[in-house]
């Protein structure tokens, strides 16, 4: 493909859009599209989105309020009437002339008064019909964008392949890929927009399903696993054991589980459910199947402090039982992790529980047939495999706190079994979640202290940790100063964050988990972390920052004990997807409805947990709406993978391959 001339700036504007070259310029596609038609002005329906052109009949009229907040008020006339136009936070259209020409785009209010979305000099010709809109950052301005774009597809005539194979082409009666990239980012009509989102589309699920279904079999190699031979009843009486009894669901999942240990196909399943919902037990007593097999098994967990948890939780389990567990993470000291090292090699040790320190080179197992990756979604896929070359044909078993839809969690996680828990036990616990549109404390300070002088503790969770160029957005730091200086001793104030050395943090978490301290400020590292039963008050700023099932999960931090929990999302945000969004947390309690929303909002990318593993994004199709799509393009791709040497799927072979090669370069 022809590369476009660029001048330096550009090239930068376009590289922080992700964009390094032609090919992948043109594969950036709108998020939506505006239809614009006009309307005579005596038609108009109170807030209904109206286009009127004309000159500027009176000086604008500015008020300011704060330091990033203003309005702005003039007239603008045609030879029709004169309508009353406002503009808010764009403060430069002070400087209107009067007699300058104007096109304003925007919500009619009535009486002639318009609220301004859009205003440019050019023509009103010029914005009407359908424009795609892009996502865009400060620097690069639509109108270049479309006008680079334009000019890549121009250059690139006769240059853009096919990737689609022909018989797939045919079959669904799709136009070529130039054309429909035309179609897709200089729209003419609805219909043939739609014919060109529907070829792209495809695409991208094509795609995925490919690279997704080939990684698969690269993993596994389609080779068999061993037969396990144990008696399930001794894991019953394990179960008898427990302080509990296990949920139906829990249960199924074991017998799940034990039916894969037993049958002599290796083991790829994901166990999903809700934060609390109890995976742990599970994955403890398919560790123990194994024990009982003669054979090691071992556990991931995304951090140390987790890692620990689980190790304290399974000694605790296993008490009374002659299973030898051991935990191993990168603070141990040379001595110890030779000692625990030795034991692992040898075969003594039967459970081993870990951070990533698990996939390191020395780490050599004697005869490891489990392992299970605790919060999947916080690994790249090459930290996994690399955990997976240390056992020979070893089950597998991933976990996963944010469940989706069965047919989705099919199609997605491609040749996975999935193992769902959709009970949740002690569910009864409450946690009111308050929407605060504004980013303070003080809104909440009241209802936090009385809270807090009852004996719980608060976690206080922001998007950054430093003031950045972004000054908008609270950082841990500066909330951790200002909350000291505020409670003055009254209650102890703590910091975490992920720039904080592991013992650091380990010091902060244990503390906070002794009710040494009564605040937390902490980043997101807190998503995945230990119980702390009085922890039952969560404050987020600037919540519109972050991803529905993230604020779920960091919910889920709270209300581990007896009393219920108290959450408040602040923020600024004006912006009505924004807010809708965060009211589905309010509303919501159900880890799967708010997982199903946010993979209809964001794609599976971020969270699924395979942002980073060079699978391909979907940034037309939608897993949600396009479900039935989904399934069916990861058939065809089934179908083509079989048939990868015919010369129609070659354009498919030099992906896959592509794939392969960039593999060392992953960011995880
Ligand atoms: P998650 O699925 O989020 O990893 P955990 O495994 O950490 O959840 O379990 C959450 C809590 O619920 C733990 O304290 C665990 O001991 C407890 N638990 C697990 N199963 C049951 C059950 N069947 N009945 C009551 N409590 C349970
Ligand atoms: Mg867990």
């Amino acid at each position: 493909m022809k590369e476009i001339k660029l001048t330096p700036k550009r090239r930068e504007a376009l590289r922080q859009l992700g964009i390094n070259n032609t090919a992948e310029l043109i594969s950036y596609f709108p998020y939506r599209y505006e239809n614009l038609q006009f309307t005579d002005y005596r038609d108009w329906e109170v807030n209904s989105r109206v286009i009127v052109e004309g000159k500027v009949f009176s000086r604008p009229k500015m008020v300011r309020f704060g330091s990033r907040k203003s309005v702005l008020h003039f007239e603008l006339g045609n030879d029709q009437d004169t309508f009353r136009i406002t503009v808010f936070n764009q403060p430069w259209y002070r400087s209107l002339q009067i007699g300058d020409h104007l096109t304003v785009v925007g919500k009619y209010e009535g009486s002639n008064r318009i609220v301004a979305s859009q205003t440019t000099k050019d023509d009103m010709q010029e914005l009407l019909g359908i424009t795609p809109v892009y996502s865009l950052k400060d620097k690069m301005k639509p109108k270049t964008f479309r006008q680079l774009m334009q000019n890549a597809l121009e250059l690139n005539r006769g240059e853009v392949g096919e990737f689609l194979p022909e018989s797939i082409r045919d079959k669904y009666g799709f136009a070529d890929r130039y054309n429909s990239l035309w179609r897709v980012h200089f729209p003419q009509d609805e219909k043939s927009l739609q014919k060109g989102i529907d070829v792209l589309k495809y695409e991208e699920f094509f795609r995925f399903h490919c690279a997704m279904l080939y990684r698969r079999k690269e993993i596994h190699q389609l080779s068999p696993g061993y037969r396990k031979v144990f008696d399930s009843r001794k894991i019953r009486e394990l179960a008898d054991d427990l302080p509990f009894t296990l949920t139906y669901d829990q249960k199924r999942a074991v017998n799940d589980i034990i039916r894969d240990l037993k049958s002599e196909t290796r083991m790829g399943r994901l166990l999903q459910g809700d934060v609390g919902c109890g995976k742990t037990v599970v994955a403890f007593m398919a560790m123990y199947a194994v024990y009982l097999a003669g054979a090691q098994s071992c556990m991931m967990a995304p951090t140390e402090i987790l890692a620990k948890q689980h190790y304290r939780n399974a000694l605790k389990m296993f008490e009374g039982y002659d299973v030898n567990i051991a935990l191993l993470y990168s603070g141990l000291s040379a001595a110890e992790r030779r000692e625990v090292l030795e034991k692992i090699a040898l075969g003594e040790t039967d459970i081993v529980i870990g951070t990533h320190a698990l996939f390191q080179n020395d780490v050599e197992f004697s005869n490891l047939q489990l392992i299970i990756t605790d919060e999947q979604h916080r690994f790249g896929v090459r930290q996994r495999q690399l955990l997976q070359d240390k056992g020979i044909q070893a089950d597998v078993l991933l976990m996963s706190a944010t469940p989706i839809p069965r047919t989705l969690a099919t199609s997605l996680y491609g040749d996975l079994d999935v193992t769902t828990i959709t009970q949740t036990p002690n569910a009864s616990k409450k946690i009111t979640t308050t929407l605060i549109k504004k980013n303070s404390f003080m809104a909440v300070v009241k209802d936090i202290e009385k809270l807090l002088d009852e004996g719980n503790q608060m976690y206080v969770v922001c998007a950054a940790i430093e003031s950045a160029s972004d000054i908008t957005v609270r950082n841990v730091n500066d909330v951790y100063k200002n909350l000291s200086a505020y409670f003055d001793g009254r209650y102890k104030v703590s910091l975490l964050h992920g720039q904080m050395s592991e013992e650091e943090r380990d010091r902060v978490q244990e503390a906070f988990r002794n009710h040494q301290t009564d605040i937390l400020v902490a980043t997101t590292v807190i998503e995945v972390g230990v119980d702390v039963k009085d922890a039952n008050i969560m404050v987020i700023y600037d919540a519109n920052r972050f991803g529905l099932s993230q604020l779920h999960q960091l919910r889920g931090r709270i209300a581990r004990g007896q009393r219920e929990g108290y959450c408040y999302l602040l923020t600024d945000s004006t912006d009505a997807e924004a807010l809708k969004r965060l009211q589905v947390i309010v509303e919501n309690t159900d880890g799967f409805k708010i997982s199903y929303y946010d993979l209809k909002l964001r794609g599976p990318g971020d969270i699924l947990g395979y942002r980073q593993s060079g699978l391909p994004a979907f940034n037309l199709g939608n897993v949600v709406d396009d479900a039935a799509l989904l399934n069916s393009s990861r058939e065809d791709a089934r179908e083509v993978l079989e048939h990868l040497d015919d010369p129609e799927n070659i354009e498919v072979k030099k992906y896959l391959e592509s794939l392969n090669r960039d593999s060392g370069h992953y960011a995880d």
